[in-house]
């Protein structure tokens, strides 16, 4: 790869050849950070040769991404997902311009296929025909459709209790999937140990380090699509905080290779329920504390975070702007994505907008300021949330007379 130079650690600083295997610091544990020749990436790109190219999927920034030359493209359309000028709902939060950047709109309905994607390509490159995670959620089922894209092969480990609309995604990409009867904690050491005895690649959580920098393709996809001119802030949920940190790489990497001529502040949005990064963040220490996970965002309900260095990093670096919300103000922000502008989230999904809010509200930040929040994930995958969000329909027979009076009930003037 000529434009990686090498893999850090993040805690002791120990370097090392970037290799799809070695995912932390064989030192000492630490989670490592994939470091780029910017000279390099300037050489060979530029915003108009950028412009000119035909891949609109994630794969359009091979040179800011860590994937060998000879590395085959997935064959899934991850990315370039769409990018709105949010007026009506901009209108409604009182502030002067918005963007939503619709991430629900991926193969498998979740930023995290970008992950996922990444995890396909780095695998092949290790030899490795099977991957393995332990998950409940999207990270799963966007391992397992990006993985049944490639021809691969993929042993998923939920517990029991896992939402049937994600492990129906998982049946259908044909994953063998392990139902544990026991917690997420139960599971997850299940798969380490199967991992372990079988050597199947590895895509737990937020410690590959590769699986973020292909999250952080939706930095770069923003500000393209802002034609690089740079919004004051960009509002996005926070659970392990991998999704943030890439984020913020990608902003990075754009910056120090002359795409973009300034930085965003990041909104870093958390459950009230559930908030040990976003509460480090306020205390402005890196001894973060786990909690309970009491918010019905399950996306985002991570109380022992697995990347809270790099997250912690990103927020104190961008002045970003730490932002809890409750389960309430989550639903709401759902009902008004839907309702001003046609887009349906998943509760975590909408909490980013459900942050942007609050902070306008609060004062926080400036009503003529500008702002993308990003959708991370699609409302059909979690529709109890949806209809909690939304209501029920009207229900009657079939009978003119009943409905007008259930308009009149409403309020609708037809008569
Ligand atoms: C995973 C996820 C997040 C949070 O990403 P982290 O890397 O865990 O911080 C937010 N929204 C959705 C829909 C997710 O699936
Ligand atoms: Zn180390």
């Amino acid at each position: 790869m000529k434009n990686v130079t090498s893999a850090v650690c993040t805690e002791c600083g120990a370097r090392y050849a970037a290799d799809p295997l070695t995912t932390v610091c064989p030192a000492c544990g630490g989670i490592l950070d994939i470091e780029y020749d910017y000279d390099y990436i300037r050489s060979s790109l530029n915003r108009e040769t950028l412009k000119s190219r035909r891949d609109y999927s994630m794969w359009r920034y091979r040179e800011f991404l860590p994937v060998e030359g000879t590395s085959r493209v997935p064959k899934l359309r991850v990315g370039w997902s769409p990018f709105y000028k949010a007026d009506r709902l901009a209108e409604v939060l009182g502030i002067k311009t918005l963007y939503i950047k619709d991430d629900g709109i991926n193969p498998t309905a979740s930023l995290k296929d970008r992950a996922s994607a990444m995890a396909v390509v780095k695998a092949e490159e290790a030899g490795k025909n099977i991957i393995a995670c332990s998950s409940t959620g999207n990270a799963a089922s966007s391992l397992a459709g990006n993985a049944a894209a490639a021809g691969m092969k993929t042993y998923i480990f939920v517990p029991e209790r896992a939402p049937k609309g994600k492990v129906a995604q998982l049946m259908m990409f044909g994953a063998t999937v392990i139902s544990v009867q026991g917690s997420y904690e139960d599971t997850f050491r299940l798969s380490a140990e199967a991992i372990d005895r079988w050597g199947w690649y590895n895509r737990n959580a937020a410690i590959n380090p590769y699986l973020m920098e292909g999250k952080k393709t939706v930095a770069l996809e923003i500000a393209e699509q802002l034609d690089f001119k740079m919004t004051d802030y960009v509002a996005i949920s926070v659970g392990d905080g991998c999704t943030i940190s890439g984020v913020w790489k990608g902003f990075k990497d754009l910056y120090a290779a002359g795409f973009i001529d300034r930085l965003p502040r990041l909104i870093s949005v958390q459950a009230e329920g559930c908030c040990p990064i976003n509460t480090a963040a306020k205390e402005n220490t890196a001894k973060w504390r786990p909690q309970e996970e009491n918010t019905l965002a399950d996306s985002i309900a991570v109380g022992v975070p697995r990347n809270p260095v790099k997250a912690l990093k990103a927020i104190r670096e961008s002045d970003g702007i730490p932002v809890n919300v409750s389960d309430g103000e989550i639903l709401e922000a759902m009902r008004l994505l839907g309702h001003t502008s046609g887009v349906f989230a998943e509760p975590a999904g909408a909490a980013g907008t459900a942050g942007l809010k609050k902070a306008l509200e609060t004062g926080l930040i400036e009503r003529d300021a500008s702002c993308v929040s990003v959708v991370t994930g699609n409302g059909l995958k979690d529709v109890n949330n949806a209809i909690k969000a939304s209501g029920e329909p009207i229900l009657i027979p079939p009978s003119m007379q009943l409905l007008l009076k259930e308009f009149r009930k409403i309020g609708d003037s037809h008569q």
